[in-house]
């Protein structure tokens, strides 16, 4: 889950599951990814974009786990967000997705949203999260986070709202109908 959101930056879901299945076969533990040799993991992930930044964060992050945590993926914030090329989003995405604990990742969905239905006006996404926390129980936050970003995807589309087909219309202050 890790590896994938890294390499989920600025590139499509699809794409990085058509990438995955051949790396993981590649590189089956956080030893082998810290020891890959990097314009081979570069070949591999190359159609994802970024490659060269992606590769160097996926060895760096791997060399940071087994070095620093013995192998396993930490689970605070503060221990993910030190590995190389994890920020708060990413962090946020493998406490929630892939560790059932709490993370409300703040992707632009999340962000344009929080705008629209007038929860805060911050534009900053570590304050937009520290916002959103206290609005949300613990153990909601990552499921309050997908929805909005479905919401994003499907309904409030960043271009043209169809605020007509919206459930959120009655009381959302951005609605235009
Ligand atoms: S009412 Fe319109 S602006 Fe508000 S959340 Fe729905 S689609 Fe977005």
């Amino acid at each position: 889950m890790l590896v994938a959101t890294i390499l989920a930056a600025q590139c499509t879901d699809v794409r990085v599951n058509m990438v995955t299945p051949r790396l993981f076969r590649r590189y089956r533990t956080p030893v082998d990814l810290a020891h890959a040799d990097p314009d081979e993991l570069e070949a591999i992930i190359r159609s994802t974009g970024f490659y060269r930044n992606k590769a160097k964060n996926l060895i760096g992050m791997s060399e940071a786990v087994v070095e620093r945590f013995d192998g396993e993926v930490p689970a605070s914030i503060r221990d993910l967000v030190s590995l190389p090329g994890v920020g708060r989003k990413t962090g946020n995405v493998v406490r929630s997705v892939a560790m059932g604990l709490p993370g409300l990742p703040v992707d632009t969905h999340v962000t344009r949203l929080s705008h629209l239905l007038g929860f805060t006006e911050e534009t900053d996404p570590v304050k937009i999260e520290s916002v959103l926390d206290p609005m949300v129980p613990a153990r909601e936050r990552g499921d309050f986070s997908l929805r909005l970003i479905l919401h994003g995807r499907r309904v409030c589309v960043a271009r043209r709202p169809k605020c007509g087909e919206c459930v959120l219309a009655d009381f959302c202050p951005g609605s235009m109908v």
